[in-house]
C-alpha cells in the first residue's frame, strides 16, 4: 500500500516519474535531469494572504514532539510496509545505475576529510563534539570535492556548513557552538548558499539538510527509527517554507533533500510537496493540517541506510552510502546554481582511461568480450592469456620447488635461462627463493615464483603474489629505464614465463597449455640475503653502527627512487635485506654488512595507488588515509631503527591501536628518547622526520645522507666494524648439485 504518496502523482512536475524519483536509469545523470530536480509547480501567484498564512504556520509550528505526535503513527506503518525496492512504502530515490556512473566520474577526485569521525562508544562531551567536527568537515569535503570536480576549478565555494539549533534560529559554525558550550543544543547540519548579501544566515538560504546525530541514531540492522524520519520532515518542512516566502531565494522547487547521519551510517529523503496545497485555515492547530498536508500531497523517497565511515573512521568514498549523499547534494547544489559545467558523461569519458589502466593493474578487466589479465606496457615481457584460461577450473597446485630443482625461464629479452634453486627463503609461502643462474654460477639471486595464470581470482594470497611478481617487475623496470641502479635497489636478472618440462602444447607465444605450471611468471633479482625479521630473530639488537647503516643504505635507495617518484610503501622488517659482502684481501680481509629494500611490489607510483598496511611500521599517514606523504618511507625506517635498536613496541591489533601508538609515541618523545641513547644523529633524523610526519615537504634526503655517510665512513675508519655473522651462501654446494634432474 502505497498511502497517498504517489496520489500527487497526477501533478505533472516534470521532474518526477511515477515512483517519485526524478531518476532516469536509462540516461547518464545529466544537467538535464538536473533541471527536472527542481519542480515547476510552484508557478502559481501567492496571494498576500497565503503568504501571511504560511509565515504563521512556519512560526507556529516549532514542537518537534508535537510534530512527531502526528505524524509518527503513519511513518512507521509505511516503514514496516515490506515492499521490494525502497523503505517500506516510501519510494526509493536512487537506481544503482545512477550511482556507480557517479562513481565513475569521482573516479580520481580526491575527496578528503581531515577529521575523522570517533568511533568509540562513550558519551563524553568531548567525543559528541569530535563527531560533530567530522560530520561539519565530511559534508565541506562533499560540498568542495563536488563543486571543484563539476562547476569550477577554482574560485570561492558558493555553499558553506553550518548548523541551527531550531528551526527560525540562526546558524554558527561547530566550532562557535562548541565554544559557547551549545553543541547539545544543535539538532543538525544545514549546507547553506552564500550567494545572500547579508552575512547572518538564514533558514530560506538552506540548500541541503543533514540531521544528525553522534549516538547511535540508526540501529544495527540499519533501520531507521520513524522518530528520525519525523525529526528530518520536520526540518524539510520548515526549508520549504522558508524557501516560499523568501525574497533572496530564486529557487523555484517544492522540493529538498534530507540527510540523516549518525558516526556510522546514513540515508537520504527527498522531501517534495506543493505547499499550495496546505490547508491554511486551522490556524489553532497547524500542527493538524501539516501532519494532512504530508500524508495527502507530499512525496517522500528515502534510499536505504549504507555505512558511511570505515573501522578508521573515514569515509568510504566510493561505497553506496556516501555515493548516496554525494549525489544528493550534486543535485541540491544543482537546484541552486543551475546546472553543473562538466557533466558526469563527460566526466566518466575523461576518467575512463584512468578505470581502464586501474582495472588493469588489479589483473582483471571486465568488458563485454572477456577477462583479460595484465598485459604489461613496459617490457611486455607478461604475455596477454587467451580469454578462455580464466575460465577453465585448472586450479593447479601452487609451484613448489626444492633445493637443487632446475627451472628454466623463458625471457621475451633475453631468451631462455636456466636457475637452479637454492633455497626458499620466506617461510612457507613458496614464492621467494634464492637461485642461481647457471650461466653465471657466481652469484645467489632471488627468485620470485608468481601465481598460475588460472588462479588469478582475486584472493588475498594471488594478489600478493601479484604485486610481488608483475608490479614489482613494472616497478623495477621503470627504475632502470630512468637509469636509476644503484647498488642498495634491487634489479632485475631476468622475468618472463615458466618453461616446463615435457611437451608444451601452447597455440600461441603469450598461451598455455594445459601443464599445471605453464605460463607461470617469474622474476629473478638481484640480490638476494637475508631478510631483517630473521636476522632480528636470530640475533641480538643491532649497535649503533649497524644502525646507523641500514638507515644510510635504505636512505640511499629511497632517494633514488624518489628521483622517479616511486616510493616504496611497504617498509617493513620482511622487506629489508642484509647482505654481507666481504672486502679487502684475502689475507686482510673484513666483513662489512649492507641493506637492500626489497620487495618494490607495493610502490606508490601515483597518487591514486595505495600502500602496504603493516601496523608495526606503516606510517601514520599511510594508516589513517590509505596513501603515503612523502616522508611515510623515511617514518617506516625510523620505526624499524628503533625496533631492531632495541625500542618496545606493543602488538598491535589494529589500525586504531597502532594510531594511538604512534601518536603517543610522538607526542611523548618515546621514540627520540630511545634513539639518543642509541645515537645522537639517530634521534636527530628521528626529530627531523618527526616535523615532516603527514606534511607535504619532501624529505631532504641529501643532508641526512651526508651525516649519516660520515658516521658511517667514520665508525670504518676507526675499525668498529662489528663481526657480521654471514648467512651461508654455500654458492659451490648449489653448483655441485646442478646435475639433479629438473622440474
Ligand atoms: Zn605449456
Amino acid at each position: 500500500m502505497q498511502l497517498g504518496f504517489l496520489q500527487n502523482g497526477l501533478d505533472s512536475s516534470p521532474g518526477r516519474s511515477q515512483d517519485g524519483s526524478f531518476r532516469k536509469s536509462s540516461s547518464v545523470i545529466s544537467a538535464s535531469s538536473v533541471s527536472g530536480a527542481s519542480g515547476l509547480s510552484k508557478f502559481f501567484p501567492i496571494s498576500k494572504r497565503v503568504l501571511k498564512g504560511l509565515k504563521e504556520y512556519g512560526r507556529k509550528l516549532v514542537d518537534l514532539e508535537l510534530f512527531t505526535h502526528y505524524l509518527e503513527e503513519w511513518v512507521l506503518e509505511n516503514l514496516s510496509n515490506d515492499s521490494a525496492g525502497g523503505m517500506g512504502g516510501f519510494s526509493s530515490l536512487f537506481t544503482m545505475d545512477e550511482l556507480r556512473k557517479l562513481d565513475m566520474a569521482l573516479e580520481g577526485v580526491p575527496f578528503q576529510q581531515l577529521v575523522r569521525m570517533p568511533i568509540f562508544s562513550e558519551d563524553s562531551e568531548e567525543f559528541i563534539e569530535d563527531q560533530y567536527l567530522a560530520a561539519e568537515d565530511f559534508l565541506h569535503a562533499v560540498i568542495t570535492g563536488l563543486w571543484r570536480t563539476f562547476w569550477h576549478k577554482s574560485g570561492p565555494l558558493p555553499l558553506c556548513v553550518s548548523c541551527p539549533s531550531y528551526p527560525g534560529s540562526k546558524f554558527s559554525s561547530v566550532e562557535k557552538a562548541i565554544s559557547r558550550g551549545r553543541l547539545r543544543e544543535m539538532h543538525g547540519l544545514g549546507l547553506i548558499s552564500k550567494k545572500s548579501t547579508s552575512s547572518k544566515v538564514k533558514w530560506d538560504q538552506v540548500v541541503e539538510f543533514a540531521v544528525f546525530k553522534p549516538g547511535i541514531l540508526l540501529d544495527n540492522a540499519l533501520r531507521v527509527s520513524a522518530n528520525t524520519i519525523c525529526e528530518a520532515l520536520f526540518y524539510g518542512f520548515h526549508v520549504l517554507i522558508s524557501r516560499s516566502l523568501s525574497k533572496v531565494s530564486s529557487v523555484n522547487s517544492d522540493s529538498v533533500f534530507l540527510l540523516v547521519l549518525d558516526s556510522k551510517s546514513g540515508l537520504v529523503i527527498k522531501f517534495s510537496g506543493d505547499l499550495g496545497k496546505l490547508d491554511l485555515s486551522n490556524s489553532s492547530n497547524p500542527y493538524l493540517s501539516v501532519a494532512e498536508w504530508i500524508k495527502t500531497y507530499t512525496e517522500i523517497c528515502i534510499t536505504p541506510v549504507e555505512p558511511i565511515w570505515n573501522q578508521l573512521g573515514n569515509p568510504n568514498w566510493g561505497d553506496v552510502g556516501t555515493l548516496q549523499i554525494l549525489l544528493a547534494t550534486f543535485y541540491s547544489i544543482a537546484q541552486w546554481n543551475g546546472p553543473p559545467r562538466k557533466s558526469v558523461a563527460s566526466l566518466i569519458s575523461d576518467h575512463s582511461f584512468r578505470l581502464q589502466k586501474r582495472r588493469t593493474e588489479c589483473c582483471i578487466i571486465e568488458t563485454e568480450n572477456a577477462l583479460v589479465p595484465y598485459h604489461d606496457h613496459q617490457g611486455g615481457e607478461i604475455v596477454a592469456l587467451d580469454q578462455n584460461d580464466l575460465f577453465s577450473n585448472n586450479h593447479a597446485s601452487r609451484l613448489k620447488l626444492k633445493h637443487g630443482d632446475i627451472l628454466v625461464l623463458d625471457d621475451p629479452q633475453q631468451g631462455q635461462k636456466s636457475f637452479q634453486i637454492y633455497e626458499y627463503l620466506v617461510g612457507g609461502n613458496y614464492y621467494l627463493y634464492s637461485a642461481i643462474c647457471l650461466d653465471h654460477p657466481s652469484a645467489l639471486l632471488s627468485l620470485y615464483v608468481g601465481a598460475h595464470p588460472s588462479r588469478l581470482e582475486p584472493s588475498w594470497e594471488d594478489m600478493s603474489l601479484w604485486y610481488q611478481v608483475q608490479r614489482q617487475t613494472k616497478v623495477l623496470n621503470i627504475l632502470r629505464n630512468q637509469g636509476i641502479l644503484n647498488k642498495y635497489l634491487p634489479e632485475i636478472v631476468a622475468s618472463g614465463r615458466i618453461v616446463h618440462s615435457g611437451r608444451c602444447n601452447k597455440e600461441s607465444p603469450g598461451g598455455k597449455c594445459d601443464h599445471p605450471w605453464c605460463g607461470t611468471p617469474i622474476l629473478v633479482t638481484s640480490p638476494v640475503g637475508e631478510p631483517l625479521s630473521s636476522v632480528v630473530s636470530n640475533e641480538r639488537t643491532f649497535s649503533a653502527d649497524e644502525a646507523i647503516r641500514l638507515c644510510r643504505d635504505c636512505l640511499v635507495a629511497l632517494r633514488s627512487a624518489a628521483i622517479a617518484n616511486v616510493q616504496h610503501g611497504d617498509i617493513c622488517l620482511e622487506n629489508i635485506i642484509r647482505i654481507v659482502e666481504k672486502q679487502g684481501n684475502a689475507r686482510n680481509h673484513h666483513q662489512q654488512a649492507m641493506y637492500v629494500p626489497i620487495s618494490w611490489g607495493r610502490a606508490v607510483l601515483e597518487d591514486r595507488d595505495s600502500p602496504a598496511i603493516n601496523l608495526q611500521f606503516s606510517s601514520s599517514h599511510a594508516l589513517q588515509h590509505g596513501k603515503l606523504c612523502p616522508s611515510s618511507d623515511a617514518e617506516s625506517i625510523i620505526y624499524i631503527v628503533y625496533f631492531i635498536t632495541g625500542g618496545t613496541m606493543t602488538q598491535q591489533d589494529s589500525i586504531e591501536s597502532a594510531l594511538q601508538w604512534r601518536e603517543n609515541s610522538w607526542a611523548k618523545r618515546t621514540i627520540q628518547q630511545h634513539l639518543g641513547q642509541v645515537s645522537a644523529l639517530l634521534k636527530g633524523f628521528a626529530d627531523y622526520v618527526d616535523s615532516l610526519c603527514g606534511t607535504p615537504y619532501p624529505v631532504d634526503y641529501d643532508i641526512w645522507l651526508k651525516r649519516l655517510n660520515n658516521a658511517v665512513e667514520g665508525s670504518a675508519d676507526k675499525g668498529k666494524m662489528i663481526e657480521e655473522v654471514a648467512i651461508m651462501l654455500r654458492i659451490e654446494d648449489a653448483a655441485e648439485s646442478s646435475g639433479t634432474s629438473g622440474p
